[in-house]
């Protein structure tokens, strides 16, 4: 019987097992589907982690968390987390390598993964000018313009966040009416440097062997082609959260979640089921920022360690 499994190997498990296990708790697993690091292990350049000055790879910023955790006896199992059930007070967990496992307590630490837009040249350019997170990679491009694609709620938060640190924000939605709120929208419109590019569809995202130069769109009444030279894309059109372990037989989630099938905690990243607990990127109102998911996991670690007991 383990004392805390923890589901993932990111910034916020990672964390959570370094507390967890420094704290006290003697039997902590931590189930990672593939190499730990997370995410931002994908990601050529971080320069937001505090007293790290330097612009470095996330590879690097990541590479002595796991021998810092299993210092203090973290364990490491390289297992996909396919399920978690509540059974008279135990939890029990099914792996992708057949294990059954039982623990006291559970961190769902599996983040989220933003959707693709689908377009030409996307997959080319990502990280070499497009991008999919505005506090990570918006200081790239101060000073110039920038285009967002989407016309939701984090499409235009980004949008406006981007006006502040771009020259112009152009933002290319493919309807005329967005989904977000209204109170967004009013933000949105009242920033003078954004550009509305609507009822349009991407058609192509281009440059040369050193990054984004600009994309193409495509008026869906007219058929007109609009070019815009921009050397930094930003692509927000949803996120897939990674709660797959929480959903049961009969469809319903193990414990309480938002409508994007975020994790709903408190500030002890508790939810509503006693001894279930999520950080990071796959909770309701995450920052998705490296120190904030670590600070999760922290903070998650040392309510589990008091939970115990
Ligand atoms: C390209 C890119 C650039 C970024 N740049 C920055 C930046 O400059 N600064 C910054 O602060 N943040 C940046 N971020 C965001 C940052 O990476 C995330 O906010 C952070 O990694 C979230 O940490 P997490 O631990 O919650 O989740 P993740 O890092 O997503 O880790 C979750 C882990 O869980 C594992 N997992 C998922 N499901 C299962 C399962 N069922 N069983 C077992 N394991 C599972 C995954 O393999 C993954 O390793 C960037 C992200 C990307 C993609």
């Amino acid at each position: 019987m383990l004392d805390l499994a923890i589901i993932g190997g990111g910034p916020a498990g990672l964390t959570a097992g370094l507390y967890a296990t420094r704290g006290g708790l003697k039997n902590v697993t931590m189930f990672e589907m593939g190499m730990p690091g997370g995410q931002i292990t994908g990601s050529s350049e971080i320069e937001n982690y505090p007293g790290q000055g330097n612009v470095m790879s996330g590879m690097e910023l990541m590479q002595n968390w796991p021998e810092q955790c299993q210092k203090f006896g973290l364990k490491h199992e390289m297992d996909q987390v396919l399920n978690v059930k509540k059974v008279n007070n135990i939890f029990e967990l099914t792996t992708g390598n057949g294990n059954k496992i039982e623990a006291k307590t559970v961190l769902l630490a599996t983040g989220s993964v933003p959707r693709r837009a689908g377009v030409k040249g996307e997959d080319e350019f990502f990280g070499r000018g497009v991008s999919t997170c505005a506090t990570c990679d918006g200081f790239f491009y101060k000073g110039k313009e920038v285009a967002v694609i989407g016309g939701g709620d984090s499409a235009l938060e980004e949008a406006v966040y981007l006006a502040k640190l771009c020259s112009k924000v152009y933002l290319v939605h493919r309807r005329d009416t967005y989904r977000a709120a209204p109170s967004t929208i009013e933000h949105m419109k009242a920033c003078e440097n954004i550009e509305e590019v609507t009822n349009v569809t991407t058609e192509e995202i281009f440059g040369d062997n050193m990054g984004v130069t600009g994309i193409k769109v495509k008026d869906k009444n007219t058929g007109d082609i609009r070019t815009l030279d921009v050397p930094g894309v930003f692509v927000f059109v949803g996120r897939d959260v990674l709660n797959e372990p929480l959903k049961q037989e009969d469809g319903t989630f193990l414990c309480d979640v938002n409508e994007q099938g975020e994790v709903i905690v408190d500030l002890k990243m508790k939810t509503n089921i006693d001894g279930l607990y999520a950080a990071g990127d796959v909770r309701i109102d995450a920052a998705k920022q490296v120190v904030c998911a670590a600070a999760d996991g922290a903070t998650a670690a040392v309510n589990i360690i008091e939970y115990i007991g």
